[in-house]
């Protein structure tokens, strides 16, 4: 076939598709910020389905090898969770990491293969109907109200109806395809957006030899250092080796991408985080499998710098590679509010406030340079941020909520991901308990449910981080 005739589109026949289920809640995508959505709205009585393309919950947290979330966890489920992974042996304790703007409050990290574990027990004991290996393809609008799901997967095209959508799929993938608006990252004409990044571990490591030497370097700025062995396992947190990456490239000529490089502890294993493409389409099959390769190869550069030049990484060898590639930002909703980055620097009160978050200022400069983590007062969400504009019985939750580029990089982090997860299960579970909609949800009675969980939905409630 020449160039002229080559096709770009095709038209898809008309078909009828059987209906699998019915729900009150269905939500789209069990990664970080999912589950905790299903587990809020199961827990007041809804019939809940949970969708997840791929065969275990966690999202970024478990199956990226993120595992820390970047802020205290200050209440409601997620804190349950955390001390429910701290009484099997899967977290830690909390630490105080020190920045060069003072010290931020970091929970725990966990280990990630009982944190899917603990999550998906904890969605099965609430009662919600967890569909794996299911991609959702496209939500179906009906007078402008979204009314289900049609899913994919073994067994074919299927649809799954619903009162209420909370879509938890990271890029806002339902609300956009419904017809809500969005910006993507800085919402210029060329927009800027953090990076990617691919976590992986190296096994066999020396944490303490890691631990005395980093003690006594200055080329490891940003830190937290246990003060004794036991806890090295979970409490080991090291961000920098500038010095020694620019010496490293020079003297091999192996390229990377980042300025410095982070490496934690979980159950005594070292995840490390240092890999970077900018720029990436990552709705483009080609670009983002380019970017996986890319990220292969800063992999193999970023061990063998660890092994030759840090100490303790001697006998390391690389333990497993995520099997996702790490996605920070693409889509922003435009909700009832965008929550900008003024909103988050603390002192502003949101009357529907659905929590209060802590999490450190972290940005990955989208023209590359070194990473700008900091710690900042609380801040607050308001609901209007999960609410999109346009369309009717759909909440967004995690880190697409209605949030310009500089609110994201408070926004995105683990701790207001899922607070913004629990808020949405809990306002869908009232909407359809009050027979009114999502964006009618009387406000002050989700945030009463959400305080009965233990949530603070104010920044003096928590106190600076
Ligand atoms: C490399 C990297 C490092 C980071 N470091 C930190 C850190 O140190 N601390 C911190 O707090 N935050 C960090 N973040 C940010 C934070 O981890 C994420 O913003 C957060 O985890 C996103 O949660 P989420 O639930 O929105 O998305 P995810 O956890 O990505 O979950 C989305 C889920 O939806 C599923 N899904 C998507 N589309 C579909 C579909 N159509 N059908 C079915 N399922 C679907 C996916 O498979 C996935 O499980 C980091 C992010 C990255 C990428």
């Amino acid at each position: 076939m020449d160039m002229k005739t080559r096709r770009t589109t095709i038209t898809e026949s008309a078909r009828e598709i059987p209906v699998l289920m019915e729900a009150d809640v269905v939500v789209v995508g069990g990664g970080t910020t999912g589950p905790i959505a299903a587990i809020a709205a199961a827990r007041r009585g809804r019939k809940v389905v949970l969708i997840e393309r791929f065969g275990s919950l966690g999202g970024i947290l478990t199956l990226g090898l993120n595992t820390k979330p970047s802020g205290a966890l200050v209440g409601g489920i997620p804190l349950e969770i955390w001390n429910l992974a701290r009484s099997v042996g899967g977290a830690g304790e909390d630490y105080m990491a020190t920045t060069k703007t003072g010290g931020v409050k970091i929970a725990s990290p966990t280990d990630p293969e009982i944190m899917k574990m603990l999550l998906t027990r904890l969605c099965v004991e609430a009662g919600v109907q967890i569909l794996f290996e299911t991609f959702v393809s496209n939500p179906v609008v009906e007078n402008d109200a979204v009314t289900g799901v049609v899913i994919e997967g073994k067994g074919g095209r299927q649809f799954v109806a619903t009162k209420v959508l909370i879509d938890c799929s990271a890029d806002a993938d339902m609300a956009a395809k419904a017809g809500a608006p969005f910006v993507m990252g800085s919402g210029d004409a060329d927009p800027k957006m953090q990076p990617v990044s691919m976590y992986f571990i190296m096994k066999n490591v020396d944490l303490k030899r890691l631990a005395d030497w980093a003690r006594t370097t200055d080329d490891v700025p940003a830190r937290a250092i246990p003060a004794d062995d036991e806890g090295l396992a979970y409490g080991l947190w090291l961000t920098g080796f500038n010095g020694m990456l620019r010496r490293f490239q020079a003297e091999t000529g192996i390229k990377l991408q980042r300025e410095n490089i982070t490496l934690k502890t979980a159950d005594g294993q070292m995840y490390v985080n240092a890999t970077r493409v900018l720029g990436v389409n990552v709705f483009s099959p080609a670009e983002f499998t380019a970017a996986i390769l890319e990220c292969y190869r800063q992999i193999e550069g970023v061990a063998r710098f660890l092994r030759e030049r840090v100490p303790g990484f001697e006998a390391a060898r690389i333990g497993q590679v995520s099997p996702i590639l790490g996605v920070r930002e693409t889509r922003h909703i435009e909700g009832e509010y965008m929550l900008t980055g003024r909103d988050t620097h603390g002192g502003i009160r949101f009357d529907d406030s659905i929590g209060a978050d802590s999490s450190a200022l972290d940005i990955h400069d989208p023209k590359g340079g070194d990473v700008d983590f900091q710690s900042m007062p609380p801040y607050e969400i308001p609901y209007r941020c999960l609410v999109p504009l346009g369309v009717e019985q759909i909440l967004v939750a995690g880190r697409s909520i209605s949030a310009d580029h500089d609110a994201h990089a408070r926004s995105r982090n683990m701790p207001a991901c899922m607070a913004t997860g629990q808020a949405a299960g809990v306002a869908a579970a009232i909407a359809v308990e009050e027979g009114v909609t999502v964006r009618k949800v009387p406000v002050a009675k989700v945030q009463s449910a959400l305080r009965q969980l233990g949530m603070p939905l104010h920044a003096e409630e928590i106190g600076a981080s």
